[in-house]
């Protein structure tokens, strides 16, 4: 990972290559700061620049072998400790591995490699903790672990000019693990660097900070989180990108989670709409059993999405409809739909068509055939739609 890589940040990159250029490189440094900012992919970069052999202006070069053996994360003299639990049982299927006892990163190092180059060097504690099957569990950093990294740092560097260990999530440390660190720091073996990455300050030992130059990473600037995005998802609109910074707040991770939520809702409401106006409009047999054959072929969460999805729409359009707008919670996108498809949600037909979403969700969940079952859905919801409310 490069400099270049990394998303916004430019004052504290200027830092650290300085620091370089300047030869005041610290041993022993804290990336602190809260969510996914960019931490790790810092102290990545950092450690990649000061081993790389053909410095750049602003960056490593990229090409040399360091470099090279950096982005595979195969360099001998670079060492990870991140933050792992026994998984024997688990049923997950992104990950092959199975670990039954004294759990250490070594035992997870393929997964963390695919982990860290499928988020680009941005990771998340707890979609880590889901791609090794431990979510149910606290990941750990433990004392095998500290014992195996004294172990490992205690050789000479192989090729080069600094062995580096990268400690991510350092809080998951236990505490005869935090003190093998804090006596690592204390005296450390011969041109070796450690970098801690943090969320919280008040969670570790006051006496590994005391030792520590701590690194304080902001959040993402706005405007930089903005390209990234406009670049993640080109087809979302500029309104849609300033929203989605906004809500993110400088956290790569929770702006990829809004976008693809965002994109779900989007989904289900286009499905929504064609679904309502198929099963309103006379002789539309034809269209419904094309949009059937489409949602049949959905995975059974994205179905149970869209029927959730649309009890929302029943609910919402249920207040709009009596008057209760202050209770209405609805998207731009949603609204001018709503306005003209609320007059047809009424007390008559609303507590039956919530019956049949629910009947639909629960029998989704025990495999029922969903093509059928759609089919069943939208001819009673098509009886529903036309019914004549009570007031009329
Ligand atoms: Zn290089």
């Amino acid at each position: 990972m490069q400099f270049k890589d990394i998303i916004g940040q430019d004052a504290l990159k200027m830092r650290l290559i300085n620091s370089v250029k300047e030869n005041r490189i610290s041993h022993a440094q804290l990336f602190l700061g809260k969510g996914t900012i960019g931490k790790f992919a810092l102290a990545f970069a950092y450690a990649q620049y000061i081993n790389c052999t053909n410095k750049q202006e602003n960056d490593s070069c990229g090409t040399c072998s360091s470099c090279r053996k950096y982005a595979a994360m195969s360099h001998p003299d670079l060492f990870f400790s991140y933050p792992v639990n026994t998984n024997k049982n688990t049923t997950s299927k992104t990950t092959e591995t199975r670990v039954s006892k004294d759990p250490v990163s070594r035992d997870f190092i393929n997964d963390w490699k695919n982990y860290i180059d499928e988020v680009k060097g941005y990771p998340d504690l707890f979609q880590w903790y889901q791609k090794i099957g431990i979510e149910n569990k606290q990941g750990l950093i433990s004392r095998e672990e500290s014992r195996k990294i004294v172990q490992q740092l205690q050789y000479k560097a192989v090729e080069a000019n600094f062995k580096v260990l990268i400690v991510w999530m350092v809080e998951k440390m236990n505490d005869v693990a935090s003190n093998a660190l804090l006596k690592l720091i204390e005296e450390p073996p011969d041109n070796t660097l450690i970098f801690l990455i943090a969320n919280e300050r008040e969670k570790l030992l006051p006496t590994i900070l005391s030792r520590v130059q701590v690194v304080v990473v902001p959040p993402i600037e706005d405007i930089k989180l903005q390209d990234f995005i406009s670049d993640f998802n080109p087809k979302l609109s500029q309104a849609e990108i300033r929203d989605i910074a906004n809500l993110a707040a400088g956290d790569v991770f929770e702006a990829k989670e809004i976008m693809n939520d965002s994109t779900e809702l989007r989904e289900n409401f286009d499905l929504f709409v064609e679904w309502m106006r198929l099963c309103y409009k006379k002789g539309s047999l034809e269209g419904i059993k094309t949009w059937v054959d489409k949602v049949s072929k959905f995975g059974r969460e994205k179905q149970k999405s869209f029927l959730n999805y649309s009890l929302r729409m029943l609910r919402e359009s249920l207040l709009l409809n009596y008057g209760k707008d202050q209770l209405v919670h609805i998207m731009l996108h949603e609204e001018s739909f709503l306005i003209k498809f609320a007059p047809f949600i009424h007390l008559k037909n609303a507590p039956d068509i919530q019956k049949i979403l629910d009947l639909g969700i629960y029998e989704i969940e025990r495999n029922v055939a969903s093509a059928s079952l759609f089919t069943d859905l939208s001819l009673q919801m098509s009886i529903l739609l036309k019914m004549d409310s009570a007031e009329r």
